[in-house]
């Protein structure tokens, strides 16, 4: 409000056009632009001789006024400036004033300005003004004071309404003298300042900010800022509004704080952000971070003449984990995950949750160095030592697919989808290993919804057929029995794998389906066989994904009643990595479909890192030493350790993919039950298989 008026003054003179100054300049600034030294002089008079405002000369030392403008006239009430002249100020004048006084004369040499609020007695009545009093040489060259007032009783309720909005504001309004005292602080300050350190030097705790505060008039610091402070509530932030001003008790430069609390809506702004860019479950970044900033991390890696690695992780049996488990231990995996895959990640890099299990994760790094994959060896090395989760201790493994980009610059989304592609083939593969992409594995990419159609076509045209693997006794070198693999053939004579089409028929949810459609023809085959006095048994691959089915026991069930079924000559493999799980609710199925009396197979042992203990859990009957194994240079030692489990556990063991006789041989001499493999025959159709029955030469 004072700041206003005091623009009015400057407004009225400069369109008086006596000034050549921006008439929105304040007053002081007006002056101070066209006179050097901040004072005037009794000849400069007439640029206020108009002002609507009362202007008049002080003698200090004669104690009487020498000149006044028409309003200063009337405020002194005096007809003329000779009449004014005339009359002594000197009676009623406190000492104290007059030293005052004495004290201005001397700060007006050295250009000092003050403004101070003062009561005068014109006629013997007071009136209270604001003034302002500036040096004014006068005609002998002695120091007088020009006095500039603005009558303050003119609008009372503007103060008073001005004072009550300052007591009960929520802003915090403070003023502080030049050494950093505070002056005053409106109720809303003095309940947040700490009672005894009001000061600035005790309550900023930025130093920057408090070193501007501290030397405000050396810095001319104006401005706003945000600085935590210490406050009655502790350390808060606040948003602080600088302005210099003068105080209006004693005219000396003066700061005026503007202070509001914005801790809260900080920290919700800065949560906000936060949440913008995390997963909130893992504490990873999220798939809008890194869609936003992975282009810029594989450019700066570019011109760094690094290359950058981008790995696509996901676990390889996450869905059964949460439908077994439920979604909180899902969960809680997943924060475990995230935990020990953050371990082995350097600094710069980043790793997102891109939804479900899946977790992208990009490296930089020297071209051709092996420090990315060295990573993912040991993410999935870490993923595979036991996690317990609300209770269960699960055993896991996970798939990786990385592609790198190395002295080309690529973008985040092609990447994306070269890794993607590359942790398919990683999972076709059987999961738990990482898969780097090349070319080829783009062609395969649109063989997933080939393959999801023809399945399709295949099931409603029921082209799909069982071939089987004869199993051959080592011992009495005969046909004992077969596994039943499948096989799809397409409209146009072609005849497809398992590996190719299984996991898109796990992935679409065509696998229950296909599984049913497995088992009962195995079943019709088996009862073929049975009818035919053929004692052989049968085992059947059953997918995971097929225990969860509702209609799985049921269907089982079913069989028992038809005449001739006989549930001991009819085996499910299943793999091993589904016993990591060590899942109660599995191993009750099992249990379940033993009682009946199937018989249960450990298929491809060797590959997943099932133990003896995991094995004693579940009512098996065979294990499958997988063909893996011989491929191996120690395979002596390794399938020599898997038939000593199965012996311990007095269950049968049969070794898969046998090609040559040494290995064959080496299998009866080591006490194998039985063998499948191209040595003997191939999986053939059941025509075929018939014809291979009898005594094997
Ligand atoms: P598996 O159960 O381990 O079956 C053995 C696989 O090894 C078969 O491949 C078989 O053809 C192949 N094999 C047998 N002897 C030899 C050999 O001496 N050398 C080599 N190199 N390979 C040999 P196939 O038939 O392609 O089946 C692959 C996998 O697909 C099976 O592995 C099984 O996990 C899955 N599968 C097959 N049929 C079904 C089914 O009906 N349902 C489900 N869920 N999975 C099935
Ligand atoms: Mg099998
Ligand atoms: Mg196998």
């Amino acid at each position: 409000m004072i700041g206003q008026e005091r623009g009015d003054i400057v407004y009225e003179i400069a369109t008086r056009k006596e000034l050549d100054v921006d008439p929105m300049h304040s007053y002081s600034e007006t002056l101070d632009i066209k006179m050097k030294p901040n004072f005037l002089s009794i000849k400069d008079l007439r640029l206020v001789e108009q002002s609507r405002f009362p202007f008049w000369v002080f003698d200090i030392d004669n104690t009487c006024v020498t000149w006044a403008n028409p309003v200063g006239l009337d405020l002194w009430r005096a007809e003329s400036v000779e009449i004014l002249r005339e009359r002594s100020m000197q009676s009623g004048m406190s000492s104290s004033v007059k030293a005052r006084l004495k004290q201005f004369q001397t700060d007006f040499w050295e250009e000092a300005i003050f403004d101070e609020m003062w009561t005068m007695y014109p006629d013997g009545k007071p009136v209270k003004l604001l003034c302002r009093f500036r040096g004014c040489t006068l005609e002998d060259g002695r120091m007088g004071m020009l006095c500039e007032g603005q009558i303050l009783e003119q609008e009372p309720t503007e103060l008073l309404r001005g004072a009550q909005a300052l007591l009960y504001t929520g802003v915090m309004v403070s003023t502080y003298s030049s050494d950093g005292k505070c002056l005053y602080a409106n109720p809303a300050a003095r309940r947040a300042f700490p009672p005894n350190g009001i000061d600035i030097a005790e309550r900023f705790l930025d130093r920057e900010l408090r070193h501007k505060l501290l030397n405000f008039e050396e810095i001319e610091y104006e401005g706003t800022s945000l600085s935590r402070v210490k406050t009655t509530e502790g350390e808060r932030l606040h948003q602080i509004e600088a302005k210099l001003s003068f105080d209006v008790a004693t005219g000396e430069r003066s700061l005026l704080l503007t202070e509001n609390d914005v801790t809260e809506s900080e920290r919700a702004k800065a949560e906000t952000i936060y949440l913008a860019n995390h997963d909130t479950l893992t504490d990873l970044k999220n798939r809008t971070y890194i869609s936003k900033n992975a282009d810029n991390f594989i450019s700066d890696a570019f011109e760094q003449g690094q290359a950058v690695f981008l790995s696509l992780m996901d676990l390889d049996r996450f869905k059964y984990i949460n439908d077994t488990f439920g979604h909180p231990a899902g969960d809680d995996l997943l924060i475990e995950i995230a935990r020990r895959l953050n371990s082995f990640l350097p600094e710069d890099s980043i790793a997102a949750r891109l939804g479900g299990d899946e977790i992208c994760f990009l490296v930089k790094g020297p071209k051709y160095s092996r420090q990315a994959h060295t990573i993912c060896a040991k993410v999935l090395a870490s993923i595979r030592e036991p996690i317990f989760v609300q209770d269960h201790e699960l055993r896991l493994s996970a798939s990786i697919g990385m592609s790198q980009s190395v002295g080309v610059r690529r973008t985040f989304d092609a990447m994306l989808q070269q890794a993607d592609l590359a942790l398919f083939d990683a999972k076709a593969n059987g999961g738990n290993r990482t898969s780097i992409f090349r070319p080829e594995l783009a062609d395969k990419s649109s063989d997933f919804l080939r393959y999801e159609t023809e399945l399709k076509d295949a099931l409603q045209d029921n082209r799909l057929e069982l071939y089987f693997q004869p199993k051959v006794s080592l011992e009495f070198d005969r046909v004992v029995g077969a596994e039943a693999l499948l096989r799809m053939h397409t409209a146009d004579g072609r005849t497809l794998y398992p590996n190719d089409f299984i996991p898109v028929a796990e992935a679409t949810g065509l696998i229950n389906e296909l599984g049913r459609w497995v088992l009962e023809d195995a079943a019709r085959h088996h009862l073929e066989l049975r009818r035919q006095g053929i004692n052989v048994e049968l085992s059947v691959n059953v997918s995971p994904k097929q225990f969860l089915d509702p209609n799985f026991v049921p269907l089982l069930r079913s069989f028992l009643s038809m005449a001739d079924f006989e549930p001991e000559q009819f085996e499910l493999e299943i793999t091993e990595a589904v016993l990591l799980a060590d899942d109660n609710r599995l191993k009750l199925i099992l249990n379940e479909v033993t009682d009946m009396g199937y018989r249960l197979s450990i298929d491809d042992f060797g590959t997943a890192y099932a133990n003896m203990a995991s094995l004693q859990r579940y009512p098996i009957h065979c294990i499958k030493i997988d063909r893996s194994l011989f491929l191996n240079e120690n395979h002596e030692i390794l399938a020599l350790s898997v038939i000593n489990i199965a012996k311990a556990l007095k269950v049968k063991v049969v070794a898969e993919g046998v090609e040559n006789t040494q290995v064959r041989d080496w299998l009866y001499e080591n006490g194998c039950d039985e063998y499948q493999g191209y040595l003997f025959s191939q999986p053939v159709p059941y025509d075929e298989f018939l014809k291979c029955l009898g005594p094997a030469s």
